[in-house]
């Protein structure tokens, strides 16, 4: 059996194109919804997601402000644009481009976020939420894993699903909607003894490790949604996933391919939290 192919590129541009309709749908009622990207120097896969960002944003109607800070930008000059940008009314969602550079703590920028407007949703008051099953900004990435998989036609309510990786920003809220969704979730991590034991019991396995094909079909459930989060350089620098998608789409029922699978969603979730916050902040329905 052949993996169905679950094509993120073409899902993403079906969801900016339903955030462009309701951004247009805003802007009849004299809304405009502004995202404000930070760079903070010059790393070159940084600013390669950050262009991706701000095209996705011309192309749903959302308007973007792009700052670009240099690389020995300090933590304080950081905290005051963002200060800048919470005060700032026309601003519905800021989004810090990571990894900063290392004067820079992560944490220290996500926690001066207001979390109405952290459209990535890292801000521990919308990650709190998340975990106690309220309305919040949900990171961009499991998210869209989400999506991806709910277009796939798979309802995860009585499932087995599998998350390998449990960082903050991927695997503890992918484990977390997908609980939220009614599976039965198990987190593997680098210290879990013996990995394939874990995933094999998957009816859906997320792989969010950053492990160039960590994840071979002896790993793998005869017919299992597999969702490839990974974007590593294989040997020969090309792109690839964490997941060894030659072996793996022989044995699962769907899986994502890399590039094209989990990226583009990432994006149009991204837009989709900008316009929720856009919402949310005016008191409009959602
Ligand atoms: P992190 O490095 O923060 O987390 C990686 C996780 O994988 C950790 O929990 C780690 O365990 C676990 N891990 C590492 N090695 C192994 C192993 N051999 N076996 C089992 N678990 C292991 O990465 P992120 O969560 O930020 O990202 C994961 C991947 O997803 C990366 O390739 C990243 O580039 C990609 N990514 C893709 C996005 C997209 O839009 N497509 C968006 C965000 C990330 P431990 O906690 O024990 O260290």
């Amino acid at each position: 059996m052949t993996a169905q192919i679950l094509d993120g590129k073409a899902l993403a541009a079906r969801v900016r194109a339903e955030v462009a309709r309701d951004v247009l749908a805003l802007n009849q009622k004299g809304v405009e919804v502004t995202l404000a990207v930070v760079l903070v120097g010059d790393d070159p896969a940084s600013q390669v997601y950050v262009r991706n960002k701000v095209k996705a944003c011309a192309e749903t109607h959302i308007r973007s402000l792009e700052f670009r800070m240099p690389a020995e930008t300090t933590q304080q000059e950081l905290l005051a644009k963002i200060a800048e940008l919470n005060a700032d009314d026309a601003v519905d969602g800021i989004l810090v481009q990571l990894p900063l550079p290392s004067q820079i703590s992560s944490a220290a920028v996500i926690a001066a976020i207001d979390p109405a407007k952290d459209v990535d949703g890292f801000h521990t008051r919308n990650a709190g939420a998340l975990m106690t099953g309220s309305q919040t900004l949900v990171p961009c990435t499991p998210m869209g894993v989400m999506r991806l998989i709910e277009d796939a036609g798979v309802n995860p309510a009585g499932k087995t699903a599998v998350v390998v990786g449990r960082s903050n920003i991927v695997g503890k809220p992918m484990a977390m909607l997908l609980l939220h969704a009614h599976a039965t979730v198990t987190v593997a991590h680098s210290k879990t003894p013996d990995l394939a034991s874990v995933t094999k019991n998957a009816d859906i396995l997320v792989a969010a490790v950053g492990r160039a094909r960590l994840i071979t079909a002896d790993m793998v459930k005869e017919g299992a949604v597999v969702i490839d989060v990974g974007m590593n350089r294989d040997e020969n620098g090309r792109l690839c996933g964490d997941v060894d998608f030659d072996s793996v789409k022989e044995k699962a029922g769907s899986i994502t391919p890399v590039p094209g699978g989990v990226g583009p969603m990432t994006i149009a979730m991204l837009m989709c939290n900008t316009v929720l916050a856009a919402k949310h902040r005016r008191g409009l329905s959602l």
